[in-house]
C-alpha cells in the first residue's frame, strides 16, 4: 500500500470499533494507523495483539489495507530484531522440529495408547525435516530470529 493511501485515513474509528482484539487488549488500531504515519512504531507491543481477522480492513470506508499494513509493520519490527520471547520460542521450535507447536512426549504416548500412528508430518518423515531446515536457512529465517 502506498503511504498516500494511509494518509486518506480520517480517523473515523470504524477499525477500532470492529476490532475484536481491541475489546480485550490495549490494541487501538486507529491509533496504530495514525502513529505509523508519523513515527517508527516497531517497539509497540500492540502490533502483536492483532489476530489478523481482517474485520478492520473489510470495513474501512477509505479502503485502507489496515491488516496488511500491520503485517508490514511487524516485518519491519522483526528485521530490526524486535521479536517477542514467546514468538522467538515458536520460531525456534519451527527450525528444530518443523512444527511451530511440536507434538510432545505425553501426546506421543497418548496416541500410542489409542492406536494412532505417528502423524504424517515431519515428525514421521525425518528427511522432510532436513528440507524444512534447508528452506528456513536459505531464506535467512534462522538468522532473523537469533537473539
Ligand atoms: S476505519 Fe479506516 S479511515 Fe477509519 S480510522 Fe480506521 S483506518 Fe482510518
Ligand atoms: S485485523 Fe487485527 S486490528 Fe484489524 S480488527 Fe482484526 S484484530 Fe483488530
Amino acid at each position: 500500500m502506498k503511504k498516500s493511501e494511509i494518509l486518506t485515513c480520517f480517523q473515523c474509528g470504524t477499525c477500532t470499533g470492529s476490532c475484536p482484539s481491541g475489546r480485550y487488549t490495549s490494541l487501538n488500531v486507529r491509533r496504530i494507523i495514525k502513529d505509523s504515519i508519523q513515527k517508527d512504531i516497531s517497539d509497540e507491543l500492540e502490533l502483536w495483539m492483532c489476530t489478523t481477522c481482517y474485520n478492520c480492513q473489510e470495513r474501512c470506508p477509505r479502503g485502507i489495507k489496515i491488516t496488511d499494513e500491520i503485517l508490514k509493520l511487524r516485518s519491519i519490527a522483526v528485521k530490526k530484531g524486535k521479536v517477542l520471547p514467546a514468538h522467538r520460542a515458536v520460531c525456534r521450535y519451527l527450525i528444530e522440529t518443523g512444527h511451530a507447536i511440536p507434538i510432545d512426549e505425553m501426546h506421543i504416548s497418548i496416541r500410542e495408547q489409542i492406536g494412532l500412528a505417528e502423524p504424517e508430518t515431519v515428525h514421521k518423515y525425518k528427511k522432510a525435516l532436513n528440507d524444512v531446515k534447508t528452506l528456513l536457512k536459505s531464506t535467512g529465517f534462522d538468522e532473523l530470529i537469533k537473539e
